[in-house]
């Protein structure tokens, strides 16, 4: 019996990477899924990927944008008439360097993307689910959501915020029957590792991997698949008396 028959579910940067191997389990799971992103040559292409028989609803918006929140939100509902499962996933790494060096701008724009993105999609999805008195959300954050390290403060910043709103919207949403946890991986072999290990050390990407697995228990990055099964586990049913709580996923690595 799939996990998600019949169910709707809603996925923000979910044109590639930890959102895209998420729709691509979830569709295997029998849901419907509504495919969110900035980039709209990314979304056909993901949508394509998830074949034919999938039923794909694809919406290209800003996360940090109110009225694209509304949007993607309403588009949704339009399409599916209800939402069972938020992914709130959209989220940008920010720019590598010390903290006394990081631009104004870099640092609102990673908070605008990675905090009130996800805020927005809350206030959005949280009264339909209310209303259906049904739904699980997963917020994305990351192992930077637990810990700190050098040079992304930013990021590290954004990420610990998706704990704040995760408890937050938890607590206001379990009277209608609607859980909120988020998810915390480690590094996760998709574009933004890319993008960070050659922030770090630009032309040297494969060594700056190399350092950062030894900072894993498990000795190795994580893929998409291994996000995207705990996000399966918490929007299913098998999750249904938790809410408001962190899963790092990480190979060890919250854990040092
Ligand atoms: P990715 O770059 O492969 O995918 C992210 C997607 O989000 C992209 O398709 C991008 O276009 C989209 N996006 C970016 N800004 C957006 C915006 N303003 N509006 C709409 N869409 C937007 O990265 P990923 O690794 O799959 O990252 C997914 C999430 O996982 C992010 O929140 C990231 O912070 C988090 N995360 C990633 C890692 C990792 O190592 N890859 C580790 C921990 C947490």
């Amino acid at each position: 019996m799939p996990r998600l028959k019949d169910k709707i579910a809603l996925i923000t940067g979910g044109a590639a990477g930890i959102g895209l191997e998420t729709a691509r389990l979830f569709v295997k799971e029998g849901a419907r899924v509504a495919l969110v992103d900035l980039r709209e040559e990314d979304l056909k292409k993901a949508a394509e990927n998830l074949g034919d028989k999938a039923d794909v609803l694809t919406v290209a918006a800003d996360v940090s944008s109110a009225e694209d929140a509304a949007r993607y939100v309403r588009e949704t509902v339009e399409r599916f008439g209800r939402i069972d499962i938020f992914f709130n996933n959209a989220g940008i790494e920010g720019k590598v360097a010390p903290l006394v060096e990081q631009k104004i701008e870099d640092f609102d724009r990673v908070i605008a993307v990675n905090v009130r993105g996800p805020f927005l999609g809350l206030q959005n999805v949280l009264p339909v689910m209310m209303e259906q008195k049904s739904g699980s959300i997963i917020n994305t954050s990351s192992v930077a959501g637990l810990k700190g390290s050098p040079d992304l403060a930013p990021y590290i910043t954004s990420k610990h915020a998706v704990v704040g709103l995760t408890r937050a919207a938890a607590v206001e949403a379990a009277r209608a029957n609607v859980r909120v946890n988020s998810v915390h991986p480690s590094p996760v072999n998709t574009r933004m590792m890319r993008s960070l290990e050659e922030g770090f050390s630009p032309g040297h990407g494969t060594e700056v991997k190399d350092q950062l697995t030894t900072t894993i228990p498990l000795g190795r990055y994580g893929e998409s698949a291994d996000i995207a099964n705990l996000v399966l586990f918490l929007a299913s049913d098998d999750s249904a008396f938790i809410t408001g709580a962190q899963y790092p996923v990480d190979g060890g690595m919250a854990a040092t």
